[in-house]
């Protein structure tokens, strides 16, 4: 049997070699470039991981600027794990330290990821009702690494376009619209005053879906909350809660 991956939990132990849900690995990637989105929000590219994470989870992003008081923040994974470059999507807040620091990054400088990890992840096969993907703003970003892994697993992907629906509902920009509207699944933007009803007519077309849910934490309760009323049960809910944003 193979050693544990330095820092597992005694549980892990019996764990398959292959760890795709959690990770302790250190791993230093180079800056390459920013993009702008839309208001305050940016892509940042590097170098593509050695490692595989699985579409869904997030990462400890540890900015090695000297002197940031807290260098580290739970950052989803934006990229698919097939794509040629790591991508991350962050609104660059003026009052926070990271933020600016962050903006300050030449290319080619190093910041530092570990322990990536999250359950936040389709599961291998599509469940019979499928699954509608539930984004508030920047929680977009774990849907493009799962919609961009099928899209790149082509004809081999366990998971049929009809399976899935996306809805996703912001204030500003639709972050990613371009090249996610391109794909063949059911999908739909809006702002917050049509969500509520959006949502009905997800829930009517689609009652025994999986229902995944990612943004900030006041819209990913709020959602919870509304799905439940609707009629969801509490375990084909799955919650991705960006803790540390008061709105997207
Ligand atoms: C699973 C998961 C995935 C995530 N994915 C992403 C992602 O993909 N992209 C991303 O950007 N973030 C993501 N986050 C959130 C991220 O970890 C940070 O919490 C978030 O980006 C806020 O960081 P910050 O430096 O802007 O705020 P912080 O400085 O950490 O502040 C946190 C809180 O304090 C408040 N605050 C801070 N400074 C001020 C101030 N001067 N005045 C008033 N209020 C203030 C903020 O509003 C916020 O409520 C994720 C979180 C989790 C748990």
């Amino acid at each position: 049997m193979s050693a544990p991956a330095p820092g597992a939990a005694a549980g892990d132990l019996a764990a398959p070699p292959v760890v795709f849900r959690q990770s302790v690995a250190l791993l230093a990637k180079n800056f390459e470039y920013a993009s702008p989105e839309h208001g305050d929000v940016w892509s940042f590219d590097f170098e593509p991981l050695a490692e595989r994470f699985t579409p869904g989870q997030y990462v400890h992003f540890r900015l090695e600027e000297p002197g940031l008081e807290k260098p580290v923040r739970h950052i989803s994974f934006a990229s698919a794990p097939s794509e040629p470059c790591l991508r991350f999507c962050f609104h660059l807040r003026a009052q926070s330290d990271f933020k600016q620091a962050l903006a300050r990054l030449e290319p080619g400088a190093a910041v530092t990821l570990f322990k990536y990890k999250g359950a936040f992840t389709l599961p291998a096969e599509p469940p019979v009702g499928g699954a509608v993907l539930l984004a508030g703003g920047i929680g977009i970003a774990p849907f493009r690494s799962m919609l961009r892994e099928l899209q790149l697993q082509g004809s081999a992907a366990s998971w049929p376009w009809p399976a899935l629906s996306l809805l996703h509902v912001s204030r500003e920009g639709f972050l990613y619209e371009p090249e996610l509207a391109a794909l063949p699944l059911a999908q739909r933007r809006c702002g917050r005053a049509d969500f509520a009803a959006a949502l009905e007519q997800q829930v009517q077309a689609r009652p025994e879906a999986l229902y995944y849910i990612a943004g900030a934490t006041g819209f990913v309760n709020s959602v919870r909350q509304e799905l439940l009323a609707l009629g969801i049960p509490g375990d084909a809910i799955r919650l991705d809660d960006f803790e540390g944003y008061d709105e997207l």
